[in-house]
């Protein structure tokens, strides 16, 4: 733009803050997508954020539960997951489970948040993913399962905060009378993806994630074995690291790495002559 150095131009930030925020769409998929990799990255002593877009009212069977009752329990057990896994902030934006949608509040949300952490990462779905679904002529016995909406409203959310909105200092002006300056995100990383080029080794934090998981004990019955199944789908990761990028991992979790930003390189100092 030819106005940079206009008087009253704002100059986009590129410094982060945290190292990392993951938004998900409902209490318990920033666990499942994320939170190994999350464990391990704050215990690395970077700074982890997580970010639930609904208030997980729809995540149950039991129809007469008042809503503001469920949201409450919901968000109480994402908050145990988030401080097992040494997550330093949660944030729920509630808006309402099942009718999540890509709109102008939403987006201000998130440009919202991302401009007051300044992650250097941002982890969310992949908006792309309509379904999941085997070639019944290969496997005939398997399944297919649909996307859902939320996750795929939630990717699409963020990619579309991330640009222009939130490096743009003319967007969502009257963010800047609170301090939320525009600022320039250096990675995105989706979950949730057909499409993965990133594995991150998690066999340091992969107890970590199934402690984490039974945190949300709305979701599965405490004799549950959800932390034997979560080793054993990020063993199968680990595999297909193995298979299709040659590294030895025994626990992983996979996600498509986007680079948005490359900062420069600080420059050398120029070598002193030598006679
Ligand atoms: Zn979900």
């Amino acid at each position: 733009m030819g106005d940079r150095n206009a008087p009253g131009a704002i100059q986009v930030v590129t410094t982060p803050d945290y190292e990392v925020m993951v938004i998900g769409a409902h209490p318990d998929d920033d666990d499942f997508a994320a939170s190994a990799t999350s464990a391990l990255w704050a215990k690395q002593g970077k700074k982890v954020v997580w970010v639930i877009m609904t208030d997980g009212t729809e995540g149950g069977e039991v129809p007469s539960t008042p809503d503001a009752e469920f949201m409450l329990l919901r968000e109480q057990e994402q908050r145990m997951a988030a401080e097992m896994i040494g997550v330093q902030a949660v944030e729920f934006l509630r808006f309402p489970d099942g009718h999540l949608v890509n709109s102008e509040a939403t987006r201000k949300a998130v440009v919202r948040l991302i401009r007051k952490y300044r992650p250097r990462v941002v982890i969310t779905h992949d908006p792309t993913q309509l379904f999941f679904a085997p070639d019944p002529n290969e496997e005939p016995n398997a399944t297919g399962y649909l996307n859902n909406p939320d996750h795929r409203a939630t990717g699409n959310i963020v990619v579309d905060a991330l640009f222009p909105s939130i490096g743009n200092p003319r967007a969502y002006r009257e963010l800047l009378a609170e301090g939320l300056l525009p600022y320039r995100v250096h990675e995105l990383y989706l979950f949730g993806t057909r499409e993965v080029n990133t594995y991150i080794d998690v066999t340091e934090t992969i107890e970590l994630k199934g402690q984490a998981l039974k945190c949300h004990a709305s979701q599965f019955d405490s004799d549950s074995d959800i932390s034997v199944r979560v080793r054993e789908r990020s063993a199968d990761v680990a595999k297909e690291a193995k298979k299709k990028q040659g590294l030895d991992m025994q626990y992983a979790e996979a996600f498509r790495r986007i680079k948005l930003h490359i900062p420069p390189e600080p420059k050398e100092e120029a070598p002193t002559e030598v006679k």
